[in-house]
């Protein structure tokens, strides 16, 4: 058969309308190292959502010693990028990209380095491609930060409740999903993942995969909850141990990994899972 003769590729290639570059700030949330010299990473650009972008000769040198890539991206990084953004499935092609935060304090503490990988991992999971969130890229980034210091715990809760709420994930934690109820300070309280919520003690027996869940630390997440989330410096947040943070990051973990259906891969890196009492 020779129906294709008479098309070359370049003929095909050559009704694809021109691709603009994009120019704009990204945060690099997953990295493979892909032959010797190139990268596949998927960036969440400000102001274009997720982007999974193929960075050939990532690692390249000029004689000169200079990069396009400054050498290449590394996880967690922010930059500035310059890239070719497909739609569909295709992965885009990243140009340029000059580091502007290497987020090095970060990196000095395994806690705050897996607390930030998870983050970039729950990024890359709730939200769709070229879907943008500059009010959450722009939490991320100070989030970072913060992990660099000694209020790390408070500041990834308070982003994980942001991130939740964003993508329209976040469990209710207010009133009884079974019943309506509001449970006060001092009831027993429990979750589940199945019903994505809170349970009161009346309507515990009704559910089968709930857990306790301490009254004290729901109090403390639902005053978190009530920040407005563009004042979520994290002076104004309680100070958290990793103690206290364990038990609120598991609920989300497990209300995560049913809605997904499956487990991210960083949760036991991050959370510890309850002793058992028996
Ligand atoms: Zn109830």
């Amino acid at each position: 058969m020779t129906k294709t003769h008479g098309i070359s590729s370049a003929g095909v290639l050559g009704y694809n309308p021109p691709m603009a570059h994009v120019h704009d700030r990204c945060i690099c949330l997953r990295k493979v190292e892909y032959s010797e010299t190139s990268q596949i990473l998927l960036l969440f650009s400000r102001e274009h959502g997720l982007q999974r972008v193929i960075a050939k000769g990532a690692h390249r040198r000029t004689k000169a010693g200079s990069s396009k890539f400054d050498g290449g991206v590394d996880l967690l990084d922010v930059g500035q990028a310059v890239f070719i953004a497909h739609l569909e499935r295709d992965m885009g092609i990243l140009t340029e990209w000059s580091l502007r935060e290497g987020n090095l304090e970060l990196r000095h503490n395994l806690r705050a380095m897996y607390l930030g990988l998870y983050a970039a991992e729950l990024m890359s999971l709730l939200f769709e491609e070229h879907d943008p969130h500059p009010d959450i890229f722009d939490r991320l980034e100070t989030t970072l930060l913060e992990l660099g210091t000694g209020r790390l715990e408070e500041a990834f809760l308070a982003f994980q409740l942001d991130l939740l709420r964003e993508s329209g994930y976040l469990p209710e934690m207010n009133a009884c999903v079974n019943c309506g109820s509001v449970p006060g300070p001092r009831e027993m309280v429990y979750f589940s993942p199945s019903r994505g919520g809170l349970i009161c003690g009346n309507c515990e027996g009704k559910v089968t995969d709930r857990a306790a869940f301490d009254a004290r630390l729901l109090g403390m997440l639902q005053t978190i909850l009530r920040l407005p989330k563009s004042n979520g410096a994290v002076q104004r947040l309680p100070k958290l141990t990793r103690h206290q943070t364990n038990p609120i990051n598991r609920i989300f973990a497990d209300h995560m990994r049913h809605t997904l259906g499956k487990q991210l891969r960083m949760v036991p890196y991050v959370v510890e899972e309850a002793r058992s009492s028996c």
